[in-house]
């Protein structure tokens, strides 16, 4: 009955996982939810106020499909400056929520046939929305041995003429590996050489706990090939607000707001204000965030070292880690469900990101230090509960 591309459309795991431990949770199990990419903490008062406002003020109306001017003026000088590049205003495509810029860029740019080159492991939106654009998936393996990175021969490996697009994401979920200035050089030099686009997924640019966010867009001839994707919802905790934009050549940024014309008319104007108080309000407020994460990070990176049979890699960004649970000597799903069903805490197959993350487990740390505290104890008891 269904059309049979739908059979092409993925899905992401972690709201499935989320809804089997609600379950639980109804059934009145404790559950600690490591599951979902999201931060614990509320959007800052004063983004909220500015929302308020807007609503009040009239913003409760249609707007332009690629976003208010002020909203596309706002994103252009704070993206700009944060990567060190110019970026007009008319290139900025807002949009609800990051995920319509994989969808919509990916199907402005590619079309059946084409090959994409991705992450594996990876988010899994990448791989479902080129199926769904009838392309072939292409996935290059990033390997804990190369702090989950790209190893740059396996990548020039899978480029073929066919080759049209390469996502890259760094920082990176669900890794939290972090793409290095020396390896988007020569990532930049393998696009211009064989002329594909580069759709960077920057969501996480500012969680990101050593250095400098390098953007593959701010280096030479990379503008007029770089499809760049973030938003509001990880660095201004605003995920249910559903705010993101595209920054794109002209073209192809007229292409998404085409998209946006056709499905969502716009996104919502009164969040297009609260988004502009985001990036141009204080910043206190997310700072403070990344400096509760990488607290997090380090207490649930040193207890995951602490139990045997699982080793786990300090990620130098996102709010995510992937433990290697080779040493436990099960698979990965088997390891996740039974973490959920025997010990209340709910995490990610490391499969749920690609084939490529057999063996691991990603454990989201956007939740309280005291309930990271119980998960580790409660994941301890479970391995030793098997030796
Ligand atoms: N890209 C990556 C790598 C993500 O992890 C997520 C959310 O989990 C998104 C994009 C989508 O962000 P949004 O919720 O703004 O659509």
């Amino acid at each position: 009955m269904l059309a049979k591309a739908t059979a092409r459309l993925g899905t992401e795991t972690a709201f499935e996982v989320l809804a089997k431990a609600r379950a639980l949770e109804a059934e009145g199990r404790s559950v600690v939810h490591l599951e979902i990419g999201e931060p614990d903490f509320d959007t800052p008062p004063h983004i909220i106020e500015a929302g308020i406002k807007a609503l009040r003020d009239g913003f409760t109306h249609y707007g332009p499909s690629a976003g208010l001017p002020e909203a596309r003026a706002a994103v252009a000088d704070y993206a700009g400056r944060m990567r060190g590049i110019h970026i007009p205003p008319e290139h900025v495509v807002i949009m609800p929520g990051a995920k319509p810029i994989l969808f919509f860029g990916i199907l402005s740019l590619v079309d059946p046939d084409d090959e994409v080159i991705y992450p594996n492991p990876g988010f899994p939106i990448y791989e479902s929305v080129i199926h769904y654009a009838g392309a072939r998936a292409v996935p290059v393996a990033l390997r804990e041995e190369n702090d989950f990175n790209f190893n740059l021969d396996d990548l020039a490996r899978a480029i073929t003429p066919r080759t049209k697009m390469l996502i890259l994401n760094s920082p990176a979920n669900p890794t939290g590996g972090v793409l290095s200035r020396d390896d988007l050089e020569a990532i930049a030099g393998l696009a211009q050489k064989h002329d594909f686009w580069v759709l960077a997924d920057e969501i996480y640019a500012r969680i990101l706990y050593e250095g400098e966010h390098v953007s593959i867009m701010s280096l030479p001839g990379m503008p007029e090939r770089t499809i760049l994707l973030d938003g509001h919802s990880k660095t201004w905790a605003m995920t249910g607000w559903r705010l993101g934009y595209g920054i794109a050549p002209l073209e192809v940024a007229q292409m998404m707001s085409r998209f946006m014309t056709n499905c969502n008319s716009c996104t919502a104007t009164f969040v297009q204000k609260a988004g502009i108080a985001a990036l141009q309000g204080p910043q206190t407020a997310a700072e403070a965030m990344v400096a509760e994460f990488k607290r997090r990070r380090d207490l649930i990176v040193d207890g995951l070292n602490a139990i045997p049979g699982i080793t786990c890699r300090r990620p130098r960004g996102a709010f995510y880690v992937f433990p290697n649970i080779k040493g436990l000597g099960m698979k990965s799903s088997a390891c996740a469900d039974g973490l959920l069903r025997e010990a209340g805490v709910a995490s990610l197959a490391g499969t749920a990101f690609g084939a490529h993350g057999e063996g691991y487990l990603r454990f989201s740390y956007a939740n309280s230090q005291a309930n990271i505290r119980e998960a580790l104890s409660r994941v301890a008891r479970y391995v030793e509960a098997r030796r």
